[in-house]
């Protein structure tokens, strides 16, 4: 009888705002029992080379991928993942710069206005945390809950960073049509994230949307995640099954930066291997 077998197609390591490497995600898939990995950092593919060859050396399927943050009306977030993009594409490597040169922007206006709220804290510090090129709130947050100005990562959120707290300052997006055009492009097959994120008022807001996003390349969408309650994992099936869209599921694993995250968990469900054997076989068509 063949075995269940379990993926995670959804999670970030330090190469945007994780906490353990692209090598270290991987030796955790193993030691959880998953076949394969996707790697989903936002903004950046910088990691991908390090998963990949650290999968490769402990026998664990691998697909790169990246997390865009479209534009999209408060309070809703639209977040497109894209997978096999080509590591080496040119127009993925301009339109990566341009993304993370809006979060150099974005940050040091953070900081200062910390900083007048009577935060002790300064952008290197934020740097170090962050290691690599792409700088996000997480950062600021485990910064933050270290120094005791708050209690946990979220209350960091709450009372600092998220859409309409004091320090909140927003980064530039691509819009919907960029972000699929651009996954497109650098050979990736376009993906919904954990669409209970968009805040849609109804089932027709929600439809439309998607269906717009369809008539962009859309691909397929996230039906498992940890945002997803069975309301919203039965809402984005039935929308697989009308527009014959792939399927896809992920934990958002980021380590302590999501402590509550367990790589290969979303919300109590485990992402079956079909989903990734079936992404694999639309993109080699
Ligand atoms: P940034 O890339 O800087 O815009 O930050 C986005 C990251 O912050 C993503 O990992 C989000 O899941 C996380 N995030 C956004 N809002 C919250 C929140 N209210 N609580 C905890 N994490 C959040
Ligand atoms: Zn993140
Ligand atoms: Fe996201
Ligand atoms: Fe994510």
């Amino acid at each position: 009888m063949p075995t269940e077998s379990f993926v995670d197609l959804h999670c970030h390591s330090t190469a945007s705002d994780g906490t353990l490497s692209p090598a270290e995600v991987v030796q955790l898939a193993v030691r959880s029992n998953l076949s394969a990995l996707a790697l989903t950092d936002h903004d950046t593919i910088d990691g991908v080379a390090e998963a990949a060859a650290e999968a490769k050396k402990v026998g664990l399927d691998f697909l790169p991928g990246i997390e865009i943050s479209a534009e999209f009306p408060h309070p809703g977030n639209m977040h497109i993942l894209g997978y096999g993009i080509d590591p080496h594409s040119a127009i993925l490597k301009s339109l990566t710069t341009t993304l993370i040169a809006g979060r150099d922007n974005r940050n040091p206006r953070i900081i200062a206005r910390l900083r007048e709220l009577g935060v002790a804290i300064t952008m290197e510090e934020v740097e170090k945390e962050a290691g690599g090129s792409v700088v996000g709130r997480p950062h600021i947050a485990a910064i933050l809950h270290r120094k005791g100005y708050v209690s946990s990562i979220k209350e960091a959120f709450n009372k600092y960073l998220a859409a309409g707290a004091p320090a909140y300052f927003d980064k530039e997006r691509l819009s919907p049509k960029q972000a699929l055009e651009m996954i497109h492009q650098s050979g990736g097959l376009p993906v919904l994230a954990h669409a209970i994120q968009l805040r849609t008022d109804n089932d027709a807001q929600l439809d439309r949307i998607v269906k717009d996003l369809l008539d962009l390349g859309l691909a397929g969408i996230e039906v498992y995640h940890s945002d997803h309650n069975a309301e919203w994992i039965s809402k984005c099936e039935h929308l697989a099954a009308r527009y014959k869209l792939l399927k896809t599921g992920g934990s958002d694993f980021h380590g302590t930066n999501k402590a509550h995250i367990p790589l290969g968990i979303a919300r109590g469900h485990r992402v079956p291997r079909e989903f990734f054997d079936a992404l694999v076989a639309s993109m080699s068509r």
